[in-house]
């Protein structure tokens, strides 16, 4: 048995076993060191953090240019951060009042790091972001070596309380097998690089400060139990098992089906014709989700609904008749579109987001159906498109008779838990279901998505969420219509198999989850499935949940 085995949320499935490593210190400064900066040497001061802001972003940028995909942005971004003309503007101007260069850097920090907070969403994500940019701003300034991960020469688990992007941007998989972090949460940049990397990854794991540089560590990134000095033998043999899983799940072709022979469509989310292109390059059945809005992000006016219908074209094209489902605008939240203008609101979650956006620009979901519509027609498929942020029936009703309107299959997303008790009502009046259990998790635990503290609430192992999508599944069968789910839970190899047990027909993710997903429902039957539903809807919570399933299906 283990001595100690901690328990965080897991991203990134995977098992590795390796000698703790921990990021490099972050610069301590401490005010007092020194005093005001008399007014003659202020200009100086503040031409001396320049300097260190413009080396620190200038080594980012070099690191960038060394990496590629999401690395290379991460990396670029944050370089952006230490040039950020708000922020060093902020930082002089402190300095200008006789600030200490390091000081002003910490204090003007602070400052942003609050309002970054108070915006919430995807800026306050952008704190650790900041954070290490000041640190890394302030050791340039102290004269000491840039936090960061230092190379291992041995390969080594990542262990940290946060990982900043720029830590984990570039990182060398063949050295830094695992990354385990006391904060961030699924969506964080640690678990986005984690997946990058393809790399086991837990987060939100408490106790961590204990775990000594050096000490032996076994992270299961599927079921998120993380290991102090396990026994060696045991240890080793579930590497291997992992091996072999991976093995098993690059020599996947598809299509998805259980090991007794049932379909279920493996797909993959996409937000463009380029990611739609390389989506392909995975054994990926078609689109189980094609995130509109993020196409747009950057506009300032609606598209015409030719561009728009080309956009739809490119994507429907790369996938060449095979099934695409079209999500309709999910602006507002989290993802603001500059062309829908809305009211502020205090609460925007809950506020006027998805297809609610309708009731006040009517005219903007018309030109999208209408543009879906003339991409359909002149590709000659049937896309099935589908309304995110439906709250009831008749909602739904009013939807699908606008895409029916136009001869498309019409379906709508199940993300609000009263979509989900309601089920049957809501799929007699569309043709499918979608259920994004990235949002019926927030909604059903009143968890923010995007906050790491929260992160075992946001989890769509928790039991309350397992039986809401017990609930649609079955409606789905009773009706003998498609329910698919579209949230990151469908990328989990374990969860996908108590999903197929509950009765889902298409599990759709980032396209990269995909081999693993259809290589595990390969090698598991209808009957491990449907019992290992069983068995997760009759935990009390995530953990047991997943221990009582991996006992069934691993
Ligand atoms: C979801 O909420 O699970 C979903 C797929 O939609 P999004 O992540 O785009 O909100
Ligand atoms: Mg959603």
């Amino acid at each position: 048995m283990p001595q100690t085995a901690l328990k965080g949320t897991p991203v990134v499935g995977g098992i590795a076993y390796g000698p703790a490593l921990w990021p490099g210190e972050r610069p301590v400064y401490r005010p007092a060191d020194g005093g005001a900066v008399p007014e003659a040497e202020r200009d100086a001061e503040a031409e001396r953090f320049a300097a260190a802001a413009a080396t620190v972003a200038g080594r980012l940028r070099d690191r960038a240019s060394h990496s590629n995909g999401v690395a290379a942005e991460v990396l670029s971004a944050t370089a952006g951060l230490a040039e950020d003309r708000g922020w060093v503007g902020a930082v002089k101007k402190l300095i200008g009042k006789g600030e200490q260069a390091p000081g002003a850097t910490i204090a003007a920090t602070e400052e942003f790091a609050a309002l970054f907070t108070k915006l919430g969403g995807l800026m306050a994500e952008r704190v650790t972001d900041l954070n290490d940019v000041r640190d890394r701003v302030v050791a340039e300034l102290l004269g000491v070596p840039e936090p960061g991960v230092p190379v291992p020469d041995t390969p080594s688990i990542l262990v940290a309380d946060d990982l900043a992007p720029a830590d984990t941007a570039g990182l060398d998989p063949a050295l830094v097998t695992a990354l385990v972090t006391r904060l961030g949460g699924p969506t964080s940049h640690t678990a986005i690089i984690a997946r990058q990397l393809g790399i086991p990854c837990v987060v939100a794991v408490t106790d961590l400060a204990g775990v000594a540089a050096g000490t032996a560590v076994l992270v299961d990134g599927t079921t998120g139990v993380v290991e102090i000095e396990p026994d060696q033998t045991r240890a080793r043999s579930r590497v291997e098992e992992s091996r072999r899983a991976a093995l098993a799940a690059a020599a996947w072709t598809g299509p998805g089906r259980t090991a007794d022979g049932h379909p279920v469509s493996v797909l993959a989310n996409v937000a463009d014709g380029t990611s739609a292109r390389a989506a392909t390059a995975h054994p990926v059945e078609g689109v189980g989700l094609f995130r509109t809005e993020l196409a747009f992000l950057d506009r300032a006016d609606e598209p015409s609904v030719d561009e728009q219908a080309a956009l739809y074209r490119e994507v429907i094209d790369a996938f060449d008749g095979r099934k695409v489902v079209i999500r309709t605008l999910d602006a507002g939240s989290d993802k603001p579109l500059k062309f829908v203008s809305q009211e502020h609101e205090p609460n925007p979650a809950m506020g006027v987001r998805g297809n609610r956006i309708a009731s006040v620009h009517p005219e903007i979901r018309a030109h999208q159906l209408d543009a879906i519509g003339r991409a359909a027609e002149t590709a000659g498929v049937t896309p099935w498109v589908m309304a995110p942020m439906i709250a009831d029936a008749r909602e739904a009703e009013e939807f699908a008779a606008e895409v029916r309107g136009r001869g498309l299959v019409a379906g709508v997303m199940i993300e609000i838990p009263a979509a989900a008790v309601l089920a049957p009502a809501i799929l007699s009046k569309v043709d499918f279901v979608s259920i994004g259990t990235n949002d019926l998790t927030q909604y059903t635990m009143a968890a923010d998505r995007m906050s790491a503290e929260l992160a075992a609430l946001t989890d769509p192992w928790q039991p309350a969420v397992l039986h809401l999508v017990a609930t649609v599944a079955r409606a789905g069968q009773d009706l003998g219509k498609p329910v698919g789910v579209c949230g990151e839970a469908a990328a989990d190899p374990l969860l996908a198999c108590v999903l197929v047990g509950m009765g889902i027909t298409s599990l759709s993710s980032a396209p990269v989850a995909a081999a693993a997903v259809g290589a595990r429902l390969a090698e598991t039957t209808s009957d491990q499935c449907r019992e290992a539903a069983q068995a997760a809807l009759a935990a009390a919570d995530p953990e047991a949940a997943r221990t009582a399933v991996a006992a069934i299906v691993l």
